[in-house]
């Protein structure tokens, strides 16, 4: 997964996308790149690491001058986590020079890669955005011609941020796959994955990029907004409100908080039966289904355990006792919440069932009762092709196993998922767009054509 960012017609822009990109860190922690244009030659700065520890004052104010800029946090689903592939990828072409900040996958890469190949293309990245970057430097026309052409031969999941000079481009794919969004500040028009980064930085969401929309932005106008190809139905990702967005962005006219909250009530309803002492979220992502739980529950909502978030993605894993080391270092039950009580424990998901596993034992281990272990999205049975890490369906406990031999293996005494029903319901803001969620993940229909030599492997 990735977050991107647009920010122009500001002279504070690289200082601008820099808070928004610490706002989308969420989205990926392990490289961060920023362009800047408008003033001088565009530049493009990027390195491995939190957003906070690459871009300081210096780099900010002296390295990167200019009123338009672009940037990204990646956090890649391939093994192939290095320098090379960190964005913004820069290009100089017959266009001149021209920068792309991407989130998503796009599923036709292998075909374009091997096409741009024969006509003698040369690679540098193992990215699939690359191949927009051959498509772009071989297309004719105006700036907004040119990405539409460009666009109109890619399939799967891209929302895109593209700068050329002053002018910034956003752009999504005709299925909405990612998210991304609209805002303002002052003068100067802003486009992020999430309306969080548009807010935190002092900005007013205006709206959500449509699916197939191409909008150009410059000196403080919106100077085109069109779709590129006319969408069949839209397919955002519905993965996005169950764990991957900040709660406090909105999605579907409500913020991604209400949702989870609404996830955690209708679980309370589908688990009527259950009587426990304490509801427990696993944090941070379960916080507010526990507490939406607790609400329709009148089961006490309780903290049960404190979170390090010193402890980084990368902390050494290699032998079993480690890894327990490691999630010791991140989760740690309190004592007094959860010792001889019957426990609603609340997380967003399960995807190799591993994590949950060690946490439940750590609640044994701290003298909890009963577990009732509950999930506010259903069973992950399919992986993901638009830039979610859902790991091979051979890793994914839902997809070989029952719930039934998820809860004997989890040792827990009742396991409960969200049905798809209640998290369409809960994501769509009062049942009024509930036909406009990818849920592939969930049902392994894929909205758009997926075969072996479909591309899986972005960001
Ligand atoms: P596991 O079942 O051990 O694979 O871990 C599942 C937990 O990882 C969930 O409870 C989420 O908090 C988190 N998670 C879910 N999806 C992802 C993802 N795509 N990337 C990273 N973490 C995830």
């Amino acid at each position: 997964m990735c977050g991107i960012i647009g920010v122009e017609n500001n002279e504070n822009a690289s200082v601008l996308a820099s808070a928004g990109l610490i706002t989308l860190q969420h989205r990926g922690e392990e490289s961060a790149g920023i362009t800047i244009s408008g003033k001088k030659k565009m530049k493009t700065f990027k390195a491995m690491g939190l957003v906070s520890r690459i871009f300081n004052e210096e780099i900010l104010l002296n390295k990167l001058p200019g009123t338009a800029a672009i940037g990204h946090v990646r956090y890649t689903t391939s093994s192939k986590s290095s320098l090379t592939n960190a964005q913004p990828f820069q290009i100089n072409c017959i266009h001149d020079n021209i920068s792309v900040a991407h989130n998503g996958n796009i599923t036709n890469f292998p075909k374009i890669k091997e096409m741009l190949l024969k006509k003698g293309a040369i690679f540098s990245h193992t990215s699939d955005t690359e191949i927009l970057l051959h498509l772009i430097a071989m297309s004719k026309g105006n700036l907004a011609d040119i990405v539409a052409n460009s666009l109109r031969k890619l399939e799967g999941a891209f929302s895109l941020v593209i700068l050329k000079d002053k002018t910034l481009i956003g752009a999504r794919d005709e299925n909405g796959f990612r998210p991304l969004v609209l805002g303002k500040i002052d003068n100067s028009y802003i486009i992020a994955s999430e309306s969080a980064a548009i807010e935190v930085i002092g900005g007013k969401y205006i709206r959500d990029i449509k699916p197939a929309e191409i909008i150009v932005i410059e000196n403080g106008q919106i100077k085109k907004s069109f779709l590129y190809k006319t969408p069949k139905k839209q397919n955002t990702c519905i993965f996005e409100q169950v764990y991957f967005s900040r709660p406090d962005s909105v999605m579907f006219d409500q913020t991604v908080k209400e949702a989870r909250v609404k996830m955690g009530e209708c679980l309370a309803c589908q688990m009527k039966n259950i009587k426990a002492d304490v509801v427990v979220p696993v944090p941070d992502t379960g916080y507010f289904a526990a507490l939406g739980f607790s609400r329709e529950s009148n089961i006490l909502f309780e903290n049960g355990f404190v979170r390090n978030h010193y402890v980084g993605r990368s902390f050494i894993k290699p032998s079993q006792s480690l890894r327990d080391l490691t999630a010791k270092l991140k989760l740690r039950p309190i004592k007094e919440v959860v010792k001889d009580k019957e426990i609603v424990l609340i997380d967003d998901s399960i995807v190799r069932g591993t994590t949950s596993k060690r946490i439940i034992n750590m609640l044994k281990e701290t003298g909890s009762k009963k577990i009732h272990f509950a999930l506010s999205c259903p069973p992950i049975i399919s992986s993901c092709y638009y830039g979610i890490d859902t790991s091979s369906k051979d890793h994914l406990i839902a997809a070989n196993h029952s719930v039934e031999e998820i809860r004997k293996y989890l040792d827990v005494d009742s396991l409960t998922f969200l049905s798809l029903n209640n998290l369409i319901k809960a994501c769509s803001f009062g049942n009024k767009k509930d036909n406009v969620f990818c849920t592939a993940c969930f049902t392994g229909k894929y909205p758009t054509r997926i075969s072996k030599n479909t591309y899986k492997k972005s960001c």
